[in-house]
């Protein structure tokens, strides 16, 4: 771009920059003005997305003018910029624009809530399993005021922050004993760290996984400062493998659940009860990673949707010393790694001091003392989660057909309900694909992509999948009244 002003074409284009007190007054005159200047757009818009803007603090107004300026200065150097060019982008609205698109991203980032529309139960990076609305309110009691923590109210003694949630844990699974630590990732390190820390620990080739980002059971098994002793191979590893690897440094045979894969066809692993066997015969600890954490309870319908995950109960029943999962996977609590075991085991976790820098906090645990009622009490059916698994397909064709219609009436969209397939999620049952109808959504003149991204950053954020140039809308894990924001967040698009 160049300039077609054979006046200014000779000016510095820098000079014609406005001045970081003129972005100022421009940038406050978005903000203040913007519930007038941008009600018709706005319509679908929450009041505090408008509320957040208007309470940018002055120190981040200057900064985002700064960095407004900074990107000028950058197009000038690259894309050869006149002073004409600028001042057109200043006088043009352009630069005003900018400015208003830099406080809109600046005042909807953070942890905020979001419409699932992806299908996806348990998304890790939408935030896992929605709590029961029961937990999320004592979650809120614990975070705003004081609570009955390291302390048993009826004998006035100091106690452990998990006792209670000890005990649900063995009322739920069958285990002795249980505790509480940050995230599974955390529990598998405690674990590790206890058991084989200076030491050795037994495991298989086949299970060498890793879970997502950097957590790989060889890394975490180093900065554990274990020696990781591996036997068998990718597709078969038999009992015996194991057992010719014990040695008078072994401190734990160890199992991990390939969460997020499976090998097929030529394969064996070695039966978790013989590796429980073989750890009680030569002293050693056996602990098992089970990662999604299934939890069935008599009295509640059964999570049969997720086919061959283990139940707790079933790897407590095995005889392992000690068994590892998630809380805000299949249980549907909140984040939370859970450890069950024998009384020696978890008692033994409890004295290593590494506990203390991994054990959770209040809030936390109120809502997973609450998840674990919920399930003992025989209403695990209404933990979000787990009712969003289970979803009747017809249901979901009604929701979709809804939604479709809604969308449909809007200028510029077409919108179809099609049957798809749900994935439980966080590498909860990889191969398991749930039926669902989901809507097939195209806007005229526009990318999928660029609906998705559209879609992202309004107000409320929603995720939708992407499939063959079309945003796919599945209802499957849309939470009450979703389903009227999801159609909002449509309407303000148009
Ligand atoms: C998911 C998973 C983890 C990590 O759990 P977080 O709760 O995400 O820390 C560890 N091990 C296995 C086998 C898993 O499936």
């Amino acid at each position: 771009m160049s300039s077609g002003n054979q006046a200014n074409s000779e000016a510095n284009p820098f000079r014609a920059l406005p001045s970081v007190d003129e972005g100022r007054r421009l940038l406050d005159g978005c903000l203040d003005g913007l519930q007038d200047v941008e009600a018709g757009r706005e319509a679908g818009a929450t009041p505090d997305a408008d509320a957040r803007l208007g309470a940018i603090p002055a120190a981040v107004r200057t900064e985002l003018v700064q960095q407004e300026l900074d990107a000028l200065r950058r197009r000038i150097a690259k894309d050869h910029l006149g002073a004409a060019d600028v001042e057109a982008e200043v006088s043009g609205g352009g630069f005003q624009a900018a400015l208003l698109a830099r406080a809109r991203v600046e005042a909807g980032r953070g942890v905020r809530s979001a419409v699932n529309a992806t299908g996806v139960v348990l998304h890790t990076n939408l935030g896992r399993a929605p709590v029961h609305p029961e937990a999320a309110e004592r979650m809120r009691a614990a975070a705003e005021g004081y609570c009955v923590l390291e302390m048993d109210r009826f004998s006035a003694r100091r106690n452990e922050r998990d006792a209670r949630l000890g005990v649900l844990l063995s009322r739920l699974t069958g285990a002795e004993a249980g505790i509480a630590v940050n995230n599974c990732a955390g529990a598998a390190f405690l674990m590790m760290q206890t058991f084989a820390g200076g030491r050795e620990a037994v495991v298989s080739r086949g299970e060498l996984v890793e879970i997502g980002g950097s957590f790989r059971v060889p890394d975490v098994m180093a900065r554990a400062g274990v020696r990781m002793v591996e036997v068998g191979t990718t597709n078969r590893t038999r009992a015996a493998d194991y057992e010719r690897a014990i040695g008078p440094d072994t401190g734990l045979l160890m199992k991990v659940h390939t969460s997020n894969y499976r090998v097929v066809g030529f394969t064996e692993e070695a039966e978790p009860a013989e590796l429980a066997q073989l750890g009680k015969e030569h002293g050693v600890t056996s602990g098992w990673d089970l990662g999604s954490g299934r939890v069935e309870v008599e009295g509640t319908r059964s999570l049969e949707e997720v086919g061959d995950e283990t139940v707790v109960r079933d790897a407590v029943a095995t005889g392992m010393d000690v068994v590892a999962f998630s809380g805000d996977k299949l249980l549907g609590g909140p984040q939370a790694g859970l450890i069950v075991g024998t009384r020696d085991s978890i008692r033994a976790l409890r004295a290593n001091p590494i506990y203390r820098a991994l054990r959770l906090d209040k809030v936390a645990l109120a809502g997973l003392e609450t998840t674990l009622e919920l399930l003992l009490a025989g209403r695990g059916g209404e933990i979000p989660s787990r009712r969003l698994m289970h979803r009747p397909e017809a249901e979901l064709a009604e929701s979709a057909a809804r939604i479709a219609a809604a969308i449909e009436a809007l200028p510029g969209f077409t919108a179809e309900a099609i049957p798809e397939r749900s994935q439980p999620g966080s590498g909860s049952a990889p191969t398991v694909f749930l039926p669902t109808t989901a809507v097939r959504v195209s806007a005229e003149g526009r990318s999928a992509e660029s609906l998705a991204t559209s879609l992202r950053a309004g107000e409320p954020p929603v995720f939708v999948r992407i499939h063959e140039d079309a945003v796919l809308l599945d209802p499957r894990a849309l939470l009450p009244g979703d389903e009227a924001r999801l159609l909002a967040a449509f309407g303000a698009l148009v």
